[in-house]
């Protein structure tokens, strides 16, 4: 906990980012220290490691999901799956529609790479209304499988994200 407390102090904030009224949590600079990122995948990875039965796939919200979820995947010996935006997949894909503050989007997953019945991880780097979580739900059932668990970085606990999943939520960081 000591630990997290120092990951959380490297987090830089920026306010109206994207656009005013929005303040951004940049986990970059994280990244570009090995000592804090090799920290923080080992704290990903203790809290996926205990999900219970165990997760049999990870899947990665893009973008700042692909950072993330591959390091637990390889620990964990279980396949990696992109989630991506609308256009990004080739081949057959299911996809599920979801409502952002600006009209609708489109995630995106590769027919056949989540097998039907597995229990998945879906992991992001933060959580704010829960929208791109919710799809991605949406989308591991479509799949035929289950959802272990969604696991992220940063939660921001006022949006009350977690209320809206279907999914347990675990968060290392509550902002
Ligand atoms: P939600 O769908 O929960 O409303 O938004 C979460 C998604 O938006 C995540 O994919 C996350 O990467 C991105 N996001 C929203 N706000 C922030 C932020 O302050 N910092 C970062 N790093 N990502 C954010």
């Amino acid at each position: 906990h000591d630990k997290i407390a120092r990951i959380k102090e490297q987090l830089k904030s920026y306010p109206d980012y994207p656009k005013k009224g929005i303040l951004f949590w940049d986990i970059f600079p994280i990244l570009q220290q090995p000592e804090y990122f090799r920290m923080l995948k080992d704290a990903l990875v203790v809290e996926a490691k205990k999900i219970s039965p165990p997760v049999e796939c990870v899947a990665g919200l893009e973008a700042r999901g692909f950072l993330f979820g591959p390091l637990i995947s390889l620990e964990l010996n279980v396949p990696f799956v992109p989630i991506r935006k609308k256009g990004k997949l080739p081949g057959n894909l299911l996809s599920v529609c979801y409502s952002k503050e600006y009209g609708q989007d489109v995630l995106e997953v590769q027919e056949n790479a989540i097998k039907p019945g597995k229990r998945v991880l879906l992991v992001d780097d933060l959580l704010a209304t829960g929208g791109s979580l919710l799809a991605s739900y949406h989308l591991v059932k479509k799949a035929g499988a289950q959802v272990a668990a969604s696991l992220v970085i940063i939660e921001l606990e006022p949006l009350k994200g977690r209320d809206t999943l279907p999914t347990d939520v675990i968060s290392l960081i509550k902002l």
